[in-house]
């Protein structure tokens, strides 16, 4: 996919959660070539360290001592920060007779508290440098129901409520606050649904009900939470975007 490169995001300082594959990885490697420095946090770390160009954090964003030093590590290496991507989660594909309390609780805890801590840490260090950009990864299911998301559909409307609550409340201190919600996206959690039980019936009707005809791709996601975090969206905060081939417009 031809991509236009044109340091959008030159010296900015970004950090970006849930780096090492997918969504997350596409949009580190999208930003370097945009220009930005970019501090990749994720919890895996060998899968982290064949990210290059970037300043690698282990740490698991649901620990709050974690999720602070993510964003310590870019203020303490460059001086400042200036976009958060919020994009850390974990994507169960389970019936609410299926699933546990202990699914629930962490999936609100990678995806909802994980979320809500980066984004705390990121704007007390966005107030002390005059403001910034965090662009959260939403879902298709924190804006509509779907089968089979009843612990990771409700931790991707917190996604979306969090963006809305933190845009009106932080607007006049600079600080924009926008969220993708991506459609299917086909990922190594897409590949590993088509070997679940009772995956590949799932992903057909979902495949159906994008109205493209197709899942994304990482990269195509990378580029509206590139769009977001640039100055291009400059009067933008409190957006949903949705990058979904369709499937929200039904
Ligand atoms: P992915 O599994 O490829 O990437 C997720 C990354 O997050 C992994 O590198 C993983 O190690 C990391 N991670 C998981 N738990 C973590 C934790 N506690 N702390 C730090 N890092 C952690 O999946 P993806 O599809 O790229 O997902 C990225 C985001 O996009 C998620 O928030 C997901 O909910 C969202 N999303 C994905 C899709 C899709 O179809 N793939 C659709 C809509 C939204």
């Amino acid at each position: 996919m031809a991509q236009d490169t044109s340091g959008r995001l030159a010296d900015r300082v970004c950090v970006i959660t849930g780096a090492a594959s997918g969504i997350g990885r596409a949009t580190a490697e999208r930003f370097l070539r945009e220009g930005a420095r970019v501090v990749a946090a994720d919890v895996d770390g060998d899968r982290l360290a064949t990210l290059k160009g970037v300043i690698p954090v282990v740490g698991d964003v649901s620990v709050e001592q974690d999720a602070r030093r993510m964003i310590d590590t870019a203020v303490e290496r460059f001086g400042w920060l200036d976009v958060l991507v919020a994009n850390a989660g974990v994507i169960p594909l389970l019936s609410v007779t299926e699933a546990e309390a202990a699914d629930f609780d962490q999936v609100m805890a990678v995806d909802g508290r994980g979320m809500f801590l980066t984004c705390k840490y990121a704007i007390e260090a966005m107030l002390v440098s005059g403001g910034g950009a965090i662009v959260c990864t939403s879902s298709i299911s924190g804006l509509a129901g779907q089968a089979r998301q009843a612990v990771y559909g409700p931790a991707k409307f917190v996604a979306t409520g969090l963006t809305k609550h933190l845009a009106v409340e932080w607007a006049e201190h600079g600080i924009r606050v926008n969220a993708v919600a991506p459609g299917t996206i086909e990922t190594e959690r897409v590949a590993a649904a088509r070997v679940e039980p009772g995956g590949p019936e799932y992903l057909t009707e979902i495949v159906r009900a994008h109205p493209m005809g197709r899942f994304g791709a990482p990269e195509e996601v990378a580029s509206a939470i590139l769009f977001l975090a640039s100055d291009e969206a400059s009067f933008i905060t409190g957006a949903i975007l949705p990058v979904d081939g369709g499937y929200l417009a039904r």
